[in-house]
């Protein structure tokens, strides 16, 4: 067979009821593309039928492949499995439960197609509860505050990824994650399209308040050490307002005298001290920061190209 030119990505977890309804219309329009595909499926430790399923459409479909896991590792890593097992020029995330409709694919492949290594997508009418709408969009203002990056959908899944990109990805070895904001760490071309969405067609959302608000902490600490340096930040101007009204209370009490005896002079006595004990702590996570991003061994820096050689020796980063 030949190697596939574009490769589907689906995690799924306890999908069953979505499973045959989602093949069903993702292969008409793989087939239609009339390149050779590959779809894999990561079956991230379901408990329900999603692998015998899963299992049993290989034996039919030639395009499609199944990575097992032990255990639930969380939708990102089942993502980031597919993607070292992955061959396509173009790689295309999805969602298992229809929310991402299969027949936008074409578009994103021809984004890539016109030389963007990284579409993002924009959920147009979004299909989801409102306190979800709300929180993700002050997840997007914070995020892309806090890293720098521009991007309008941190959520939708639907996106495509051009070979370099998954390269760079397939290096990091980090073990928490969020995959589309690494992809954009690596992104030199980006661009977003808007992208239909549905609502979720069998069974409940796989995201629980906990698992959600720890998805978007992989998100915040993984991409950026503000937060840390806020903290320190405000250790700073505590103390520098607490030793302001030091000095206010005393002028004021060689001016009027004391106030009542002395008690809000230990107060700004005590925030200055506060003040320096939140800064020592902001100080430490600075380091602790640091380390941190060290440990995540991600690369330095990324050659795309190098010029100039007579032969291409061999370029170490
Ligand atoms: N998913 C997964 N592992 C998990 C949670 C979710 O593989 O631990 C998959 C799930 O099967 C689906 C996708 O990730 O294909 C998105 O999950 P879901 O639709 O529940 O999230 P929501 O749309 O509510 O954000
Ligand atoms: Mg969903």
């Amino acid at each position: 067979m030949d190697k596939p030119y574009i490769s589907v990505v689906i995690p799924a977890y306890n999908e069953e009821g979505n499973l045959p309804p989602l093949v069903d219309r993702l292969l008409p329009v793989m087939r239609a593309t009339g390149k050779p595909f590959e779809i894999i499926f990561t079956d991230d430790g379901s408990r329900d039928r999603t692998l015998a399923i899963l299992k049993g459409m290989t034996k039919t479909i030639p395009e499609l492949r199944v990575i097992e896991f032990n255990g639930n590792f969380g939708q990102h890593m089942a993502i980031l499995a597919a993607f070292e097992r992955s061959q396509g020029e173009i790689v295309i995330t999805l969602d298992a439960d229809l929310q991402n409709p299969p027949e936008e694919i074409p578009r994103l492949a021809a984004e890539i197609e016109k030389g963007h290594d990284v579409v993002g997508t924009i959920r147009q009418k979004r299909q989801d509860t409102l306190f979800r709408k709300w929180a993700s969009k002050v997840v997007n203002i914070t995020t892309n505050k806090m890293t720098g990056m521009k991007m309008s959908d941190y959520g939708c899944m639907l996106r495509a990824y051009h070979r370099d990109v998954i390269d760079n990805i397939n290096h990091c070895q980090e073990t928490t994650t969020f995959i589309p904001a690494l992809a954009q760490t690596f992104a030199a071309n980006p661009t977003e399209i808007q992208v239909g969405h549905a609502e979720r067609s069998e069974g409940e959302s796989k995201y629980s308040l906990y698992k959600l608000i720890r998805l978007n902490f992989d998100l915040m600490t993984g991409f950026s050490v503000v937060p840390l340096q806020l903290f320190a930040l405000m250790g700073i101007l505590t103390s520098l307002v607490a030793s302001g009204f030091g000095i206010f209370l005393l002028v004021r009490r060689f001016i009027i005298g004391a106030e009542v005896e002395g008690v809000f002079t230990l107060f700004a006595i005590l925030f200055f001290f506060i003040g320096i004990v939140i800064f020592g702590i902001g100080l430490v996570g600075e380091y602790v920061g640091r380390i941190y991003q060290e440990v995540r061994k991600r690369p330095r820096y990324v050659v795309r190209r190098v010029h100039g050689y007579q032969k291409e020796a061999e370029v170490k980063g």
